[in-house]
């Protein structure tokens, strides 16, 4: 029985090949999928906090996976952290963001900063640096056009690297931005010394805001905190016209949420680049 000491060790074995087997079996298929094209690129908008301006897209990668139709980042983003494939997934986006930024310039639009999801795995060397340059060189767009976005707990991973790794990309004219902020364990006197343009305080705050307590509390504090070291503020997981409202008036600077728009593929990007929503 699982009670006996030998029991466990088998059963534990057994899962152990079963997790290494899949494992295996998940980064070939992430391999397969990024040489056959099957990710692509949604984008989300944020909008400044009167909601009469788009002032940037999110960009939020997407599997569209051969019979299991649109697969979200959240059952295979993990997966490719975990196995390295994330490099070169990431690459793909950078690519693929400076490119499609480079398609709506041509068509006459209007683009507005796009940012791209880096995670941490790809911010333990500069290769990610290497990816931003080459993936400007070859869209030729404005680098201000691009931003990237790493967690708290990438940018208080191994913190003197990253900031060596964070002037470069600020020193080539593309914005950092730190996602979902209040979650990790941030130092303030290392957020100081990174070269970052905007904090994006995390929807589980959002989502509590308008009821009052300490969500609104850590909200307020984080839009006086950023505006103190003159960075802009996002505020992500906007659904609500009480929740817009409570931000505006803490003089948040920028919303992005399912209240103005869920990330779309680029084909509807292009009325929100034309037009400032309703
Ligand atoms: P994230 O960067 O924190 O992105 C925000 C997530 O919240 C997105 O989920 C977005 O669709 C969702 N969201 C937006 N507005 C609302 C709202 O009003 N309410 C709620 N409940 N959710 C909202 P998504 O697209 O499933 O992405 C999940 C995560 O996957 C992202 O979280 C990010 O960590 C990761 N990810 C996405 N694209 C990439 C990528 O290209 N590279 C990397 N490394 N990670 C990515
Ligand atoms: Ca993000
Ligand atoms: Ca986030
Ligand atoms: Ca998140």
């Amino acid at each position: 029985g699982k009670m006996e000491g030998g029991g466990n060790f088998t059963f534990y074995a057994a899962d152990m090949n079963t997790w290494s087997r899949d494992r295996l079996k998940m980064e070939g298929a992430l391999r397969h999928a990024l040489a056959n094209r099957e990710f692509e690129l949604f984008f989300q908008p944020q909008v400044d906090i009167h909601g009469n301006r788009l002032v940037g897209l999110e960009s939020l990668i997407r599997w569209r996976k051969p019979g299991a139709g649109l697969v979200t980042p959240a059952t295979f983003i993990p997966a490719a952290e975990e196995c390295g494939v994330i490099r070169s997934i990431g690459e793909w986006a950078l690519h693929e963001a400076a490119e499609q930024v480079a398609r709506w310039s041509a068509e006459g639009l209007q683009p507005v900063p796009l940012a791209v999801n880096v995670s941490a795995r790809q911010c333990s060397d500069m290769g990610v640096v290497e990816a931003i340059r080459s993936a400007l060189a070859c869209s030729r767009i404005d680098p201000g056009l691009l931003k990237i976005e790493l967690t708290e707990s990438t940018t208080m991973h191994n913190v003197d690297f990253v900031a060596t790794l964070l002037d470069s990309v600020n020193r080539i004219g593309v914005g950092v931005a730190v996602d979902d902020f209040g979650t990790g364990y941030s130092s303030l006197s290392y957020l100081k010394r990174f070269p970052i343009t905007e904090l994006k305080i995390d929807k589980s705050f959002v989502g509590e805001i308008a009821t009052g307590g300490d969500d609104a509390a850590i909200v307020r504090g984080t839009i006086a905190l950023a505006h103190g070291l003159e960075m802009t503020v996002v505020a992500e997981g906007v659904e609500t016209a009480a929740q817009l409202e409570f931000l505006a008036g803490h003089h948040c600077d920028v919303a992005q949420g399912y209240f103005f728009a869920e990330p779309m593929p680029a084909s509807e990007v292009r009325r929100w680049l034309l037009a400032p929503p309703s």
